[in-house]
């Protein structure tokens, strides 16, 4: 690690800071601090000027929309779906000509130069977007900042990071989560992104997922903490950032990173047992079909939730049955016969994605989100859905995944619904996987204490302990005031989580019950299901190496 060789800027102690994790993965590099204060000019303008400042605004903006537009088409070059939605949806915000027209109104009626009157109208807009409800809708304040930096950029001349490149021994650090960073420390190879932002739903964090660039959001004091060139190790796994590492510290992770990278690549996947030889289950969580690549790459036995909401390009319509079946067959076939779980849609909650037809109510995490809204609003979309997944399915392991269950009748609405779907496509003499595997996700307190009625109504169960958490908490998963609740070491809590089991257990299907959520990811958590008797689990691939060691740590009993 010839690049942790400088000396460090602030002081020599090692400093923890925490965070949470956005994108598993450790990075071991230096310091790089991105969106370092820009300085506003306050220039008054005299009537004379006012043309030719709107024209020079008016061009800004034309040169912003030529740059996004070559951003575009590089993603699409690159086949990073997600990150050409996310910039085709800065191009339809520059494209909105009624915010340039207040811009260039208040060039005029202010006598105030172009920068000042952007920065001005660009900040009301945030404001707004910040106190919206819907953490997604909120978290679109930072694509506005992104914009509006981009604006200013071009207005001064100077394209942004021009005076400070990104180095490939870079972790970037920064106060917020903007799209064009994560672009900019993905071309640049960095290693990693830290950030003071709670905007977690941002395109920004979804954007990091996609890249798998190890990173963290919601550190705070983290720009007070860190220096410019300061050596530092970021472990997206724990979501820790540790700056000027000791000399033991540094040579932990030197070993860690070491035997990641030996592990992976396997294209078979590589077995997962306790310490006494019992066999574990271990299969990837995936949110687009190119990190179904991760999951052969970290030598995972398949996909065990993918969460398909997120091919739903935010603010635009749901993909049309061919869109879908593309994504599904690709991850279908990039699994080449192993097992695909696909969760329908999970809309709703924190996950509003833009629709017009937002899920809110006052509370929306309780109110129409996942099934429920498939069931009581949307019946077509959830027909259109399985459609292109049982098509997709055709001669696979495919199974199909329901979210937010509360009620056995929903699992009968649903197969009812499915039943009709199978009729269509036989009458069209479609290609499809008739005898498809029918799961739920376990999220609601009331289903996960009807698991022994449920299972005998499906063939397996997935514990989606993100939201079982916090509803069996009553305590919101994004409400940084209340998370602490949700510790998933309560014992009331892991009652509930041995009661499942039980249940199952009473009628032989301890075998069809898995966890696939943040829980399973959980040092400390991790030995606890095991000892409980868990024997499958869905995780980020990236921790696959690290959650194998700790199951061969574990003889269990
Ligand atoms: C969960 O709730 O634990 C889960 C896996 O689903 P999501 O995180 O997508 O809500
Ligand atoms: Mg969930």
């Amino acid at each position: 690690m010839t690049a942790l060789s400088k000396q460090p800027t602030r002081n020599d102690c090692e400093t923890v800071l925490h965070g949470t994790s956005i994108c598993p993965g450790i990075a071991i590099g230096r310091i790089h601090m991105v969106d370092a204060e820009v300085s506003i000019p306050q220039t008054r303008i005299d009537s004379g000027q006012v043309a030719s400042e709107q024209k020079r605004y008016t061009q800004a903006v034309e040169a912003a929309k030529q740059h996004l537009r070559k951003h575009v088409a590089s993603m699409h070059s690159g086949s990073h779906l997600e990150a050409q939605a996310i910039f085709e949806s800065h191009q339809a915000i520059l494209a909105d000509e009624s915010f340039h027209d207040l811009v260039r109104s208040c060039i005029e009626q202010q006598g105030m130069c172009a920068e000042f009157c952007l920065n001005q109208n660009a900040q009301t807009l945030i404001a707004q977007f910040n106190n919206m409800r819907d953490p997604y809708l909120q978290s679109r304040r930072e694509d506005i900042r992104d914009l509006a930096l981009n604006l200013l950029a071009f207005l001064s001349g100077k394209p942004r990071g021009h005076h400070h490149p990104i180095q490939s021994s870079d972790i970037l650090v920064s106060r917020h989560l903007h799209p064009s960073e994560v672009i900019r420390t993905h071309q640049a190879n960095g290693l990693g992104f830290a950030s003071e932002s709670s905007a977690l739903t941002s395109h920004a964090a979804i954007l990091l997922k996609g890249f798998g660039i190890p990173a963290i959001g919601k550190i705070k004091a983290l720009i007070e903490n860190v220096d410019e060139g300061m050596p530092v190790i970021l472990d997206g796994d724990r979501g820790v950032l540790i700056a000027n590492p000791s000399a033991q510290t540094l040579k932990d992770y030197q070993a860690k990173v070491a035997a990641t990278a030996q592990m992976n690549g396997s294209p078979t996947p590589q077995r997962c047992t306790t310490g006494s030889g019992e066999p574990i289950t271990l299969r990837a969580n995936i949110e687009n079909p190119e990190q179904a690549q991760l999951m052969l790459a970290h030598g995972l036995e398949g996909i065990g939730l993918f969460r398909t909401e997120f091919l739903i390009t935010p603010g635009k319509q749901v993909p049309s049955e061919e869109e879908q079946y593309r994504a599904y067959r690709s991850v279908v076939e990039t699994a080449a016969g192993r097992r695909v779980n696909i969760r329908t849609f999970d809309i709703g909650g924190d996950k509003q994605m833009g629709l017009s037809c937002p899920c809110t109510g006052l509370n929306p995490s309780l109110g129409i989100r996942g099934i429920r809204r498939h069931l009581m609003v949307n019946p077509d979309e959830l027909r259109i859905q399985l459609r292109a997944i049982l098509r997709a399915a055709h001669r696979s392991d495919t199974a199909l995944l329901i979210p937010m269950v509360t009620t056995p009748e929903e699992i009968e609405q649903t197969k009812q619904i499915l039943t009709e779907v199978k009729q269509a496509l036989r009458k069209e003499g479609a290609e499809f996987l008739d005898s498809i595997p029918l799961g739920v996700m376990i999220e609601i307190p009331a289903a996960a204490i009807a698991t022994r009625d449920i299972l005998s109504r499906v063939d397996f169960i997935n514990l989606g302990t993100n939201d079982l958490l916090q509803y069996f908490m009553a305590a919101d998963r994004d409400n940084e005031q209340v998370v602490d609740f949700n510790d998933p070491t309560n014992p009331a809590f892991l009652w509930l989580l041995e009661f499942i089991l039980a249940e199952a257990r009473k009628t032989g299907r301890e075998n069809d019950v898995a966890i696939c959520g943040e829980i399973a990811s959980n040092v400390e958590m991790i030995p606890r299901l095991l000892k409980m008797g868990y024997r499958s689990f869905s995780i980020a691939p990236v921790i696959a190496d690290s959650f194998r060691k700790l199951c061969a740590e574990e003889a269990i009993q």
